[in-house]
């Protein structure tokens, strides 16, 4: 019988009700919506920050002004149908937004004619992001994706836990991880054959003893290729993601040439086509 509990939607199921951090606990005292990655298994993976006020909103990653960004390289690249998108943590961080004499910033909301606080995205904190990690790892596994891409530095170093680095020298270069394998038996007799994963050169099933590789392309976030993009006196930051795209769908080519004996397609993209739209 198959373990549906190993389904995505299964962990999504599971996860939306998460109230292990205060992020669970302000979306739902808020009546935010849990944001859930989408998209196809084993291509590229996208993994950014957290959702922000759209996504909050809507329930989808990336589909606010950044999201727009990154939606619109992956469609031009030709990638649409080949990627996955999801987020380190599913719920919300923000945090009220205070001008610079230390006073709470409000709006006009124009049905109730009352001041409310201004509410701005946040970074999620460390102990944020390691209550989330068992998710995304659940995610990964799933998802089983040929290449995962971070976007920006938090994304990065909540996948490759290691010394500070900047994402500006980072970015580009491939790096490895080592998430958990399956954990329950179950899962492993309906993953036989299928799963079958290379560790240390020996082909082994994924279990709790071993875990499972990716390769992992980090690159940067498109929040922050939007904020430079009108920065002139900067080197171009949609060259540079459009440069780690390109890295990213070569390396998904070749895999689909040596599995599949796919001819890659072309995936022309410059940042003209891109910075039209945005
Ligand atoms: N930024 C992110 O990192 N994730 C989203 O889903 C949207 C914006």
């Amino acid at each position: 019988m198959p373990d549906y509990r190993h389904s995505l939607q299964a962990v999504k199921d599971v996860w939306e009700n998460c109230q292990a951090c205060d992020l669970g606990v302000r979306r739902k005292e808020v009546g935010g919506k849990f944001v859930f990655g989408e998209g196809a298994p084993r291509g590229i993976m996208f993994i950014g920050e957290g959702p922000g006020t759209t996504e909050e909103e809507m329930g989808r990653p990336f589909i606010g002004k950044s999201g727009m960004v990154l939606r619109q390289v992956i469609d031009k690249m030709g990638l649409n149908g080949s990627c996955y998108v999801t987020n380190v943590v599913s719920c919300r961080s923000c945090v009220p937004a205070y001008n610079s004499e230390g006073q709470p910033i409000t709006r006009l909301d124009r049905s109730s004619g009352q001041r409310l606080p201004v509410i701005r995205d946040d970074t999620p904190n460390p102990l944020q992001m390691a209550s989330c990690l068992p998710r995304l790892h659940e995610e990964i596994y799933l998802v089983d994706p040929v290449l995962i891409v971070t976007l920006g530095g938090e994304a990065t170093k909540a996948i490759i836990p290691e010394r500070s680095f900047s994402i500006l020298s980072e970015r580009g270069k491939t790096r490895e991880i080592s998430i958990p394998g399956a954990w329950d038996i179950p899962s492993l007799t309906d993953k036989r054959k299928a799963w079958v994963r290379k560790v240390k050169g020996e082909l082994v099933m994924p279990t709790i003893q071993n875990s499972v590789r990716y390769l992992v392309l980090p690159t940067l976030h498109p929040s922050y290729v939007l904020r430079r993009q009108a920065d002139q006196s900067y080197k171009n930051p949609l060259d540079m993601f459009l440069l780690d795209m390109k890295q990213a769908a070569h390396i998904y080519d070749r895999y689909l040439l040596e599995t599949f004996g796919t001819e890659p397609q072309t995936r022309e993209v410059t940042v003209d086509d891109i910075a039209e739209d945005v």
